[in-house]
């Protein structure tokens, strides 16, 4: 575990309506005991605007899963940082593996994203990590490293971000590294980062994402340079999630 205060943040993905928003709201009231703590629940965009309603004066963020790299035009469908940021985001998640490979998102696209969500005032999380081909034929540490010499802008090291180390073959599968591979590659993202940004680099929390659970975020948490967590599956129900963030 790092230094400075852990980062917990929930990734709801496809998943939640108006009916999650009680979970929303438990989770707010779970953390507002949890000083050391820095938590964050990213549901759909459209639940943001409500969900900042219901969450109101509490110490939870709200973030968003993704953003257009433009502020508006001719792109149907897509939303973009400064829209997040209306609606209440404080956080966006990019570069998720789900979206670098059903969207064919690539470190580029990325890149200008995360320089939207800078210039919106968010707070970018930028995923990165390897499949399980790539893990197995020893590339993982070159694979990651990549993703985050070429996911990051230079304006970065002016910010404040965080990267998550998500292993492909880990998220939601049950799968989880051992504290030695974890560590391995969040000491390789930190060096990385050092020889990007300077003594900046040593700022922005690593993030551990894939298959975290009440029952193994602790010891994922004691690992150095980890940071905190990026949950899926588990921060969809408050009771699982209060648990990790009470296990930081
Ligand atoms: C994720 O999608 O970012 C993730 C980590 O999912 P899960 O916790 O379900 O593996």
């Amino acid at each position: 575990m790092s230094s400075s205060a852990a980062f917990i943040v929930g990734n709801w993905k496809l998943n939640g309506t108006g009916q999650g928003l009680g979970q929303i709201r438990s989770i707010a009231e779970g953390v507002q005991d949890a000083p050391s703590v820095r938590v964050a629940i990213c549901p759909p965009a459209t639940l943001l605007s409500r969900a900042a309603q219901v969450i109101q004066g509490s110490k939870l963020s709200l973030g968003g899963q993704d953003c257009h790299p433009e502020i508006n035009g001719a792109f149907t469908g897509d939303i973009s940082a400064e829209m997040l940021a209306d609606a209440g985001a404080q956080v966006v998640i990019l570069g998720h593996s789900e979206r670098r490979a059903a969207y064919g998102e690539t470190n580029t696209l990325v890149a200008s994203k995360v320089s939207a969500a800078l210039r919106a005032g968010l707070e970018p999380i930028i995923c990165v990590g390897e499949s399980l081909t790539q893990r197995r034929s020893g590339e993982a540490l070159r694979v990651v490293v990549g993703q985050v010499v070429g996911s990051l802008p230079s304006e970065a090291a002016h910010h404040r971000f965080a990267v998550a180390y998500e292993p492909v073959w880990a998220i939601g599968t049950g799968l989880t590294p051992t504290l030695n591979e974890i560590e391995e590659v969040h000491l390789a993202i930190r060096s990385a980062l050092k020889d990007i940004f300077g003594p900046a680099g040593l700022r922005p929390p690593i993030l551990y994402g894939g298959s975290v659970k009440p029952d193994n975020a602790a010891e994922i948490l004691k690992g150095q340079e980890v940071g905190g967590a990026l949950v899926g599956g588990a921060s969809l129900k408050a009771e699982d999630f209060l648990a990790i963030v009470g296990a930081v």
